[in-house]
């Protein structure tokens, strides 16, 4: 009942003339938007030149980062009301990477989510748990807050429509993913708070993707386990080939 979604965040590479080339190599061979989603999300700088190639094809085309205000005096930032205007599908918030070094809080995370659902983009909201937290086994509980942080005040259909991605930061760029079980389990856990915070129905249609370091070798055994519905990838969908065996993976 829940659509596949398999996103590339292309993170801080790529530039629009590698990006024209990347969506000529793979647009003709993408699963139709049904059976799985194929989706890039892009740095704002490649946004355009992605739109413009993906057009007419089954290519999703997505943000890695919007701000929580419309306009207004915030230097450097990227609107919610222009991605909609440009006929973006999606927006990454909270990556753990935005998170560290660029100190965003729950509190913005919720903001952001907040934003892009008034104006009709849908967020994929990261959320994972450090190594120290790993070793520690807090992971449930340190999800669990973020995810509570990040949904607050939302609505039942926003969060039946929104996209979760579980990414442990220690699987992230590392080489080192997630087992299958490990995936599932806090894939469960994300479910199970929405359950919680929510009902059944919101549950049983929020899309939950598993990121950290998926690839064409690991992604089919992700994507049978139960609770998990796609894949944020990094590393592996900067090359077309890689790209095409992700989102082919059925
Ligand atoms: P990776 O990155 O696939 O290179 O581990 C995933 C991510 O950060 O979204």
């Amino acid at each position: 009942m829940r659509t596949p979604i398999i996103a590339g965040n292309w993170k801080l590479n790529m530039n629009p003339d590698q990006t024209k080339e990347f969506v000529a190599a793979v647009k003709n061979k993408l699963p139709n938007q049904n059976t799985v989603e194929a989706l890039i999300c892009a740095p704002a700088v490649d946004l355009d030149a992605l739109k413009k190639a993906a057009a007419g094809s089954n290519l999703l085309v997505g943000a890695e980062n919007a701000y929580f205000e419309d306009e207004g005096a915030f230097t450097g930032e990227t609107s919610p009301k222009v991605l909609k205007e440009m006929g973006i599908d999606y927006c990454i918030i909270g990556h753990s990477e935005r998170r560290e070094y660029f100190h965003e809080t729950d509190e913005d995370i919720n903001k952001k989510a907040q934003a892009l659902f008034a104006n009709g983009v849908t967020p994929i909201i990261c959320c994972g748990e450090s190594l120290e937290t790993r070793e520690a086994d807090q992971q449930a509980e340190w999800v669990i807050q973020q995810i509570k942080a990040a949904l607050a005040g939302l609505t039942n259909d926003q969060v039946a429509k929104a996209v979760i991605a579980y990414e442990p930061i220690w699987a992230i760029g590392t080489g080192k993913t997630a087992s299958s079980d490990q995936a599932q389990e806090m894939c469960k856990t994300i479910r199970d708070t929405v359950r919680d915070l929510y009902n059944d129905e919101t549950a049983d249609n929020v899309r939950i993707q598993y990121g950290g370091s998926v690839n064409p070798g690991n992604v089919k055994e992700l994507m049978a386990k139960p609770d998990i519905d796609g894949g944020l990838v990094g590393g592996a969908s900067l090359k077309p080939d890689s790209y095409l065996a992700l989102v082919n993976y059925q």
